[in-house]
């Protein structure tokens, strides 16, 4: 099967530091592939040469069959690669079902229907609703986002996201600040998504990481040293030796 995402050779060097070394990493449609390692070890950097905010040094993306290496992270948005929790324009004063809806409008680059009320358009509602459901937040579709807890805050980005229906969706830890409820809320939101898109999840939490993740590869010093299934990376000797002292797995 042809990969979602393929990386090969990535490398970001900061002056003496290579934050990322010659990473290359494959993901099947549908997988759910976690990232995992030590604080420093290049997780953030990688995230962001994917999603473009981070310049390449060298080395190759490519994304649903084509080179994606030097687009800008609209391009790549655009082509269906979504970042997840990096949502700047949400309205406060707005409700849930109208964020979305905006985000959807935006995603279609033009305000057809400017002089409708964006709720009695279909064409924004309908998708808006589908993308609430799937983020777990249908009960509060009318809520405004200044009445969100943190969690459904967060859902809510998900939703938004979700709604540009997108190929791939890299999630850069979303249990991050959450309660343990609410990170439970989130593994069982990300189990009903698994299949229906690829994900690319980095994540402290190695409770959610080891529920939720198809294959993990773990990265150390900017490097990947071992890639597997979450037993595999259980009995990995190397990965045992790489996280003592730091978050423990959970074995
Ligand atoms: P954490 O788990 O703490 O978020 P991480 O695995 O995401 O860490 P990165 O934030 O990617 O790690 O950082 C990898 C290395 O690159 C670190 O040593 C960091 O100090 C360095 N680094 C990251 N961004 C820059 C930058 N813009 N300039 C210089 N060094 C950087």
């Amino acid at each position: 099967m042809k990969p979602m995402l393929d990386i090969r050779q990535l490398t970001k060097r900061y002056g003496g530091l290579l934050a990322t070394d010659h990473v290359s990493l494959s993901l099947a449609p549908g997988e759910l592939h976690a990232i995992i390692g030590p604080n420093g070890a290049g997780k953030t950097t990688l995230i962001g040469q994917l999603g473009g905010e981070v310049v390449p040094g060298s080395g190759s993306i490519e994304f649903d069959g084509q080179d994606i290496t030097t687009l800008l992270p609209a391009q790549r948005a655009l082509r269906g690669l979504a970042r997840s929790y990096q949502i700047t324009s949400v309205f406060p004063e707005f409700s849930v079902l109208e964020n979305v809806a905006l985000a959807m409008q935006a995603h279609r680059g033009h305000s057809f229907g400017f002089w409708t009320p964006m709720l009695k358009q279909a064409e924004l509602v309908e998708p808006a609703l589908r993308a609430i459901e799937q983020a777990g937040l249908s009960h509060r579709a009318g809520a405004m986002v200044s009445e969100l807890a943190h969690g459904e805050r967060r859902q809510l980005e998900l939703a938004m996201v979700l709604v540009a229906e997108p190929k791939l969706l890299l999630l850069d830890e979303p249990m991050a600040g959450m309660s343990h409820q609410e990170s439970g809320n989130v593994v069982r939101l990300l189990q009903g998504l698994k299949g229906r898109y690829t994900m690319l999840l980095v994540e402290h939490d190695m409770d959610a990481v080891f529920a939720l993740a198809d294959r993990i590869s773990v990265l150390v010093y900017g490097r990947i040293i071992a890639s597997g299934t979450p037993q595999e990376i259980r009995s990995n000797e190397e990965v045992k030796i790489a996280y003592l002292g730091d978050e423990a797995l959970p074995l």
